[in-house]
């Protein structure tokens, strides 16, 4: 039996929804990257690292909502402070709360912060930073790196996405190109910001080298740019975000995902001087609203999870954890056309028709140039099949509440996947 007819076969209540969603929804779908086919698997529960889909089927989650699903799903802690908010504070109070700045300044120490400001979602974060850096500076354009990632509407995946905004305002540089940061600057006498993820997720978990992140901070500082560092996945690989890890410092970070504590959150903070083209004690400053922004469901649950659940101890664990399990998959892709990339506990599966070491991925084109879109499809069908909740596009964010038995037991499945298709994967 096929994997694909395994699939169809297992899921009758997804293609059922599915078709019904079609009716409401274009395409079925509400966010884009969720969208497989022939059809979605509709999940219905999660708790802790698993998750159960509308059939019935369960499965051990290795998705972990793209690095947001930190905690897993329903963790006890946060389970209790979200109740404890909703009976003793209410949902949103449309006023100024002392809850917001508990959580500003436990953000601001953590990860080396003057001042910081919350938004509803790391797209916002990274649209009122390149604003905060436009008004600052006075210019209007912004280097980004090809395959970068900061937002539904700042997407640089196959170039400038047609839906970003204001078209002409970016300079677009190869990732992990230092002569193409010089080379930017150079040419252009106007540029406000570089923005970059240290590490490119959407791109297949990329790291930017030292001698690039050096030159961005380097050619920005000459020219009277700002650097601005995405962090909205990063954050968690060191107990002060990736920045820690880097041996420079940015004029400002996004943060974003996990730490909501499971809702809808984002942040963006950095030197005073530049955020305070948000404050309101001056005039002629920029606006910055939203009406859910200080709610205190997130506010509380963000707190908790970050003061008492993710702590700097966890976190190097953790890491640590996902690097090893790493090591043991790129051990069971030898040989294979598949390999993985990543750091800590963000990685990627990459499927491609020549095969290729992750040290020899720096940036998107690398991959986009050999990427085998049946094998991902192959990959993802069988893992799926076997009841591992994988990404088609093979993204793995790892979660805290993962125990060590259920890494294994992924590991024998990858290994199992390669054993059965020795002769269709191997190099
Ligand atoms: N920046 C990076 C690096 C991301 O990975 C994402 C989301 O995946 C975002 C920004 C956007 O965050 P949100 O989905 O909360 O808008």
């Amino acid at each position: 039996q096929s994997a694909l007819a395994q699939f169809i076969e297992c899921h009758p209540n997804s293609q059922r929804l599915h078709e019904q969603a079609l009716k409401s929804l274009p395409g079925g779908n509400t966010r884009t990257l969720l969208h497989t086919a022939p059809f979605p698997v509709f999940m219905r529960k999660g708790e802790g690292c698993n998750l159960w889909d509308e059939d019935g089927n369960k499965y051990y989650d290795l998705v972990g909502e793209l690095s947001a699903g930190l905690y897993g799903h329903s963790h006890p802690t946060l389970q209790r402070v979200l109740t404890e908010t909703i009976q003793d504070v209410g949902f949103n109070l449309g006023a100024t709360n002392a809850y917001e700045q508990r959580y500003a300044s436990l953000l601001c120490e953590r990860f080396g912060l003057e001042r910081l400001r919350f938004t509803n979602s790391g797209t916002e974060a990274n649209l009122h930073c390149i604003a905060a850096a436009r008004k600052f500076t006075g210019r209007r354009k912004v280097i980004v790196f090809r395959g970068a990632y900061h937002g539904s509407v700042l997407s640089f995946g196959d170039g400038i996405a047609e839906n970003n905004v204001d078209q002409a305002d970016w300079v677009l540089v190869q990732y992990n190109d230092s002569d193409g940061v010089r080379n930017a600057f150079a040419q252009n006498d106007d540029i406000a910001a570089v923005i970059l993820e240290g590490i490119q997720g959407s791109a297949g978990y990329i790291p930017g080298s030292g001698e690039f992140l050096r030159t961005i901070r380097e050619q920005s500082e000459k020219a009277g740019a700002l650097m601005i560092l995405d962090e909205v996945m990063t954050s968690r690989l060191a107990p002060g975000g990736l920045k820690e890890t880097l041996d420079v410092e940015p004029d400002l970070i996004t943060l974003g995902k996990y730490l909501g504590g499971g809702l809808p959150f984002g942040a963006f903070g950095g030197r005073r001087d530049i955020m305070d083209v948000f404050n309101p004690l001056t005039p002629g400053t920029l606006n910055h609203s939203g009406t859910f922004q200080n709610n205190t469901l997130m506010l509380h649950a963000g707190y908790a999870g970050l003061s008492n659940v993710y702590t700097p101890e966890v976190v190097q664990l953790f890491n640590a954890q996902g690097d090893g399990l790493r090591q043991r998959l790129q051990k069971a892709f030898a040989g294979s056309r598949f390999c993985v990339a990543g750091v800590g506990s963000l990685m990627c599966i990459h499927a491609t028709e020549t095969g290729i070491l992750p040290e020899n991925i720096t940036c998107r084109d690398d991959v986009a140039a050999v990427e085998s879109a049946d094998l991902k499809e192959l990959f993802w069908l069988e893992l799926v099949n076997a009841g591992f909740w994988v990404q088609i596009r093979g993204s793995i964010t790892l979660s805290i509440v993962t125990p060590a038995p259920v890494l294994d037991a992924f590991v024998v499945a990858v290994e199992e996947f390669c054993k059965k298709h020795v002769s269709l994967i191997s190099v």
